[in-house]
């Protein structure tokens, strides 16, 4: 993708302040960090959205989230994190290669928990969140990640 800014800083064609790298990952400071330490972490080929992702790279990305966030907390003395996605468009996705956020989280920041990024709850009934629940757990069958 010639014309994707988070494959440009994989090829090395525009600088990133790079803080882990492996076969199938990278991760680097955001650019316009939201709090000290924010991160980005993204599978090295390029993929727009979540599910487009195979399972490997998806695998490894996850791992790779679940490695550094520590890290990341500890190089600024951090009391929490965020993990997130903007997962397409209408999440508020603008960058389209994926990419796992990695924001630090401090005792009084002032900022919010994750169940601020959606707009206004539903009113769900039991019988409707009941059926929500079969009609995932029936397409989310029983697999087990390799
Ligand atoms: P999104 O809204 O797509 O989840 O977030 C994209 C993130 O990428 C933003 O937080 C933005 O600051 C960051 N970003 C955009 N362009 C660059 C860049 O060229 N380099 C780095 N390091 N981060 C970038
Ligand atoms: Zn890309």
């Amino acid at each position: 993708m010639d014309d994707c800014i988070f494959c440009q800083i994989v090829d090395g064609d525009i600088p990133a302040r790079v803080v882990y790298e492996d076969e199938d990952v990278l991760a680097f400071l955001d650019a316009n960090p939201i709090a000290p330490g924010h991160t980005l972490v993204i599978p090295k080929d390029h993929y727009e959205t979540l599910d487009e992702v195979p399972p490997e790279p998806g695998e490894m990305m996850f791992a790779a989230i679940h490695y550094l966030t520590p890290i990341v907390e500890d190089a600024v003395d951090a009391d929490g994190s965020n993990i997130g996605f903007n997962n397409g468009a209408a999440a508020g996705q603008e960058v389209p290669h994926v990419h796992g956020h990695i924001v630090p989280r401090f005792e009084d920041d002032g900022g919010s928990p994750i169940h601020a990024v959606a707009g206004s709850p539903p009113d769900l009934a039991d019988a409707e969140l009941d059926d929500l629940a079969a009609d995932i757990a029936d397409a989310a069958g029983d697999h087990t990640p390799s």
